[in-house]
């Protein structure tokens, strides 16, 4: 029970590896939130949260708009009084062609994946300033790694990129009450990486030294170590979990 009596918002919970830490940290103790664009989504995974015996707190909202980002914040803190980690994972990736790459994807990508970042993390650091301690765990990717970029995908790599740098400085901003970190997820087993085709996928497998892709257990995880009291001595730290991916 490593999160026994806290609490977490987890952005983009409505599948995939947002879904599975909510999932991990309702089990370690924590009593969650999970916020999602789709309706769906949050109603699938807080009806599997009631069969396991959890109760999770639905919103729907968009990361990257303010205020919808205040009003989750402000009923997030209504419902359950404080707020011990933001996990900012809500993330999407457009893929085309650098020739045929469109300003509004950069714009899409940027808003969700970077303006989202800092929307939810100025509006939780709110209280938890207040309170005086607190997690913000920022959700990156192996592709905003500095010799990790993809083709196709290169207005994703950059707002991954980003996540990394702002996390430092929001570190040093946000010291000495709250600990601000970035897991960098490698190809990770969920909804964005099956739409792949079959040969992408063998070669992130293979790309891996681990020989397989995350399994979204295995980020959640890494999350999890740093939403806990093991980690009150870690900011501004990048982890990466990429079965050895980045090494390459
Ligand atoms: P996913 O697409 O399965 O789930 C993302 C969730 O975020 C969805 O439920 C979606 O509705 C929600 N979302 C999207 N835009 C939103 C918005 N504006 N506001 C609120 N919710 C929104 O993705 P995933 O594979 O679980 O990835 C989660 C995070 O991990 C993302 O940030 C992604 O970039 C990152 N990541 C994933 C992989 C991978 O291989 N799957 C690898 C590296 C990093």
């Amino acid at each position: 029970m490593r999160l026994k009596d806290k609490t977490a918002l987890i952005t983009g919970g409505g599948r995939g590896i947002g879904a599975t830490t909510a999932f991990l940290f309702a089990a370690e103790g924590s009593r969650v939130g999970i916020v999602d664009l789709r309706d769906e989504g949050l109603k699938e995974v807080g009806a599997e949260a009631k069969k396991r015996g959890f109760e999770f707190k639905t919103f729907v909202g968009d990361v990257s708009k303010k205020d919808q980002v205040e009003r989750v914040l402000e009923e997030f803190i209504q419902a359950l009084g404080r707020i011990d980690s933001l996990v900012n994972n809500a993330g999407i990736a457009i893929s085309r062609p650098f020739l045929e790459k469109t300003v509004e994807d950069w714009v899409k990508t940027l808003e969700v994946n970077l303006v989202g970042v800092f929307l939810c993390s100025q509006a939780a650091a709110r209280y938890m300033v207040k309170q005086k301690s607190g997690k913000i765990i920022n959700i990156s990717s192996i592709r905003g790694i500095d010799h990790c970029g993809r083709e196709g995908i290169m207005d994703y790599c950059a707002s991954k990129g980003a996540v990394i740098n702002l996390t430092k400085t929001m570190a040093k901003e946000l010291a000495p009450y709250i600990n601000v970190n970035t897991v960098a997820p490698g190809h990770t087993n969920t909804e964005m990486t099956k739409s792949l085709p079959e040969e992408v996928r063998r070669n992130m497998i293979e790309g891996s030294y681990l020989k397989r892709l995350a399994e979204p257990e295995d980020i959640a995880k890494a999350i999890l170590f740093l939403s806990s009291n093991d980690a009150d001595f870690i900011t501004g730290q990048l982890l990466l979990v990429d079965g050895g991916f980045s090494l390459k």
